[in-house]
């Protein structure tokens, strides 16, 4: 996932290129885990499920005596 401003000077990037139009800094080209909401959304999402799925389960189990 690309930023999408310069962590140098702060001038907006373009979609290609590895460097910075304006300061030359190296643009990384490939964070993982990108620490932003919008980026860890979908496994937060799997993980809320699983846990509901689990609360679910327990809960029938504990009902079915
Ligand atoms: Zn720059």
């Amino acid at each position: 996932m690309r930023p999408t401003v310069c962590y140098s000077c702060g001038a907006d990037l373009e979609e290609t290129g590895e460097h910075c139009h304006r300061c030359g800094a190296v643009v990384p080209t490939n964070i993982p885990n990108y620490p932003r909401f919008g980026g860890g959304g979908f496994i937060v999402t799997i993980w809320i499920l699983f846990l509901v799925l689990v609360a679910v389960y327990v809960i029938s189990w504990i009902s079915m005596d």
